[in-house]
């Protein structure tokens, strides 16, 4: 290579002779950032305060402290109430005490402990699978998974609502990169029927429930289809573990199926096991395949050991006591009964981690989440672009540790304020 670069389309961005614009050498003239001042202007104007980075004092899950004031609090994903756990805080403390506060290296020189190989086979175990490895964070286990497994000449189908960490890392893999209507299998079905010989690997990439609208796929139909099309399937169980069937097992445990009905598992440690990393759960060639090759294991520190063990405390004290998950979904399903009573619009969500009431306008949406938190209940709102314009909402995060009395309260006011 000539080693001379050329702009988008192999014409030069800035013509022969011509100064380089301004907005090519400030970052306070980058689109993306103008487009966010003039956001948080319109929204200044309107006299809507921001709903963002808030302060939270002390341990936030069901309550929150911010500020001076404490909050009924569903902004934050501690569904079983580990994040307060003494069991699981004093596991986190006990594993710095042993092996200090970093592992201080990759895991493959000289980053591995024993709790990381303890934490991987009690996943694998979970998923009934070969083996598993973790993470650093979540959203860097889509993204090294997926990069580092397809390819230029492989087919990536997702359903349109998932997790941004999945499409970046489609992106990262080069392959072809196709949205499907949300659930719609067999809008799936027809795409492959058509296209399947058009590429050599094909995946197709789901979550067990839906973070924005808290709704499940159908699994057993998903396996039918990518088994008879000889692709893989790939279930981000992020909002799910935890949370789905009668242990918590996730969507796997809901519908009754084996663990080698998905091909790649996913999930995070920061919802319902308190910490901090992600996990892929599956077959050894594949688990094997990412812990020797993919960028974000490899060229990334292990997941520290306060990390490591309090996850692993809280998913042995899930084990031990089940009636956590039995009450964070007893909970949801009460709180997703009375917003229904109350006419509220909840979506398609089936009341367990994550209920959604819409509203329609993001301007209503953030003047809803404002007069709420005047009422001492904080719930994040999901504005556009990240929903349609039309179906901003308030997203509440559900937790085993909220009492029917703060639910009450909450659809009280919700009630109220969206009348
Ligand atoms: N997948 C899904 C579905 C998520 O919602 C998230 C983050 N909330 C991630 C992956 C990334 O996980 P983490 O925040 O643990 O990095």
């Amino acid at each position: 290579a000539s080693g001379a670069a050329s702009g988008a389309a192999g014409s030069p961005a800035v013509p022969d002779g011509a100064p380089i614009p301004e907005a090519f050498y400030r970052f306070d003239m980058m689109p993306a950032y103008q487009q966010l001042q003039i956001m948080s202007k319109g929204a200044e104007h309107l006299g809507i305060p921001s709903p963002y980075f808030k302060v939270h004092e002390g341990i936030s899950g069901d309550e929150a402290r911010i500020g001076d004031r404490d909050y009924i609090n569903y902004a934050s994903y501690d569904y079983l109430g580990m994040s307060r756990d003494p069991v699981v805080m004093s596991a986190a403390k006990d594993a710095i005490d042993r092996y200090g506060t970093s592992v201080s290296a990759s895991r493959i020189l000289a980053g591995e402990r024993p709790i990381h190989q303890e934490l991987e086979q009690a996943m694998a175990q979970v998923y009934d699978c070969e083996d598993a490895v973790t993470f650093v964070s979540g959203h860097a286990t889509n993204v090294s998974t997926i990069g580092q497994l397809f390819g230029p000449r492989d087919l990536v189908l997702h359903d349109e609502l998932v997790h941004n960490s999945v499409v970046v890392g489609i992106q990262l893999s080069g392959a072809h990169r196709v949205p499907f209507a949300h659930n719609d299998w067999q809008a799936v079905d027809e795409l492959l029927v058509r296209q399947r010989r058009q590429f050599e690997r094909v995946l197709i990439v789901l979550e067990g429930l839906y973070g924005m609208d808290g709704d499940i796929p159908d699994l057993p139909r998903f396996v039918e289809v990518k088994n008879r099309h000889k692709a893989f399937l790939m279930v981000d169980e992020a909002h799910s573990f935890g949370v789905l069937g009668e242990r918590g097992y996730g969507l796997r445990e809901h519908f009754g199926m084996r663990g080698s009905d998905v091909d790649i598992w996913m999930g995070t440690f920061s919802k319902a096991m308190a910490g901090c990393g992600g996990y892929i759960a599956g077959e050894k060639a594949m688990v094997e395949h990412l812990r020797y090759l993919a960028p974000g294991f490899l060229y990334s520190v292990g997941m520290a050991p306060s990390l490591t063990a309090g996850s692993l405390a809280a998913l042995r004290c899930m084990q031990a006591e089940p009636q956590r998950v039995a009450q964070l979904q007893a909970r949801g399903q009460y709180f997703l009964r009375e917003a229904q009573a109350a006419g509220l619009d909840t979506g398609t969500s089936i009341g367990m981690s994550v209920i959604p009431v819409i509203v329609g306008a993001s301007v209503t949406a953030a003047k809803l989440s404002a007069a709420l938190f005047k009422e001492g209940i904080n719930a994040m709102p999901i504005l556009y672009p990240a929903v349609p314009e039309k179906s901003a909402r308030l997203r509440f995060f559900m937790s085993c540790l909220h009492t029917t009395e703060q639910i009450d309260a909450t659809v009280g006011a919700l009630r109220r304020l969206v009348g």
